[in-house]
């Protein structure tokens, strides 16, 4: 597959083909006949429907890639319909372009919406050329579309036993530790502090295993394996509502492989805990 190539504002990007993401809010407006799609179109917009702002995201091979957004309260014409990016990711077959682009669109689409005057001086911001930020010129302040890095790993004990949570509403099933960097942090630091705080466990041996852009509102999900090295389980009551030790012959409910969480626990159970990377949704070649 083509390399996809970003296009940074006031550039448009070229190409013989158009697709578009078009955003209704926090949704993305799809064809019912291709509801893990983008919708195709010309350079100046969608075929199916009017849009209000343009975004460039880039080109993929001979396919122009476009963002924009709708009013909120648009009413979509037949043939159309928007759909929650939770449920484009977890879409059986959708591809990780896809995924990627609609995630860009969503926190570009976000960004551009919430921030609109300087958050030191109150004036209004502009554009700045060749990339997404925002600049005051009266007192020379910028801003930027923000990625907030959270580390998600998986607590192994070397052997055939993993360290699960779960919280309240989850029903039966377990999930991995995570938790947002803070800052002055490493992502190593991180994972320490992460299972310290919600399980009271030490761990040592922490290993990256990959990562996934999780705009929700605007994450990237670090993934780490670590070893158990000492103490004993010790929940944090107001994040969990359990924490404890699974044989892989006796696993709980877990996240599907849609989710890096997923992916981690694939690792472990494909026992590659040294080697095993995750694969297929972020980056491929
Ligand atoms: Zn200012």
């Amino acid at each position: 597959m083509e390399p996809f190539i970003r296009v940074y504002p006031p550039k448009r990007p070229q190409g013989k083909r158009h697709v578009w993401y078009v955003m209704r809010g926090e949704d993305l407006v799809v064809d019912v006949n291709a509801p893990a799609e983008p919708l195709v179109g010309d350079p100046h917009g969608p075929q199916s429907i009017t849009i209000a702002q343009h975004f460039p995201l880039g080109t993929q091979g001979d396919v122009a890639v476009h963002a924009a957004v709708v009013a909120a309260d648009c009413e979509l014409s037949e043939g159309l319909q928007a759909v929650n990016l939770r449920t484009l990711m977890n879409h059986p077959g959708v591809a990780p372009d896809v995924v990627a682009a609609a995630s860009n669109a969503k926190q570009l689409v976000e960004f551009r919406t919430l921030h609109r005057f300087c958050t030191r001086c109150g004036k209004p911001y502009r554009a700045i050329e060749n990339n997404w930020g925002y600049r005051c010129d009266p007192c020379a302040f910028e801003i930027f579309p923000p990625v907030s890095p959270a580390i998600i790993v998986l607590i192994h004990d070397g052997l055939d036993r993993v360290l699960l949570t779960t919280k309240t509403g989850w029903g039966n099933r377990y999930s991995l530790v995570a938790g947002f960097v803070e800052p002055g942090e490493s992502f190593e630091a991180c994972v320490a502090r992460e299972v310290r705080e919600e399980v009271g466990v030490e761990v040592h041996q922490i290993r990256y295993v990959g990562s996934q852009n999780w705009p929700f509102p605007h994450q990237v999900m670090v993934g780490f394996l670590a070893k158990y090295k000492s103490g004993d389980i010790q929940i944090d009551a107001e994040e969990l509502a359990d924490g404890r030790w699974f044989n892989r012959d006796a696993m709980p409910a877990t996240p599907p492989s849609t989710a890096i969480s997923g992916q981690i626990l694939d690792i472990w159970l494909r026992r590659e805990i040294t080697q095993g990377m995750i694969a297929g949704f972020d980056y491929h070649e």
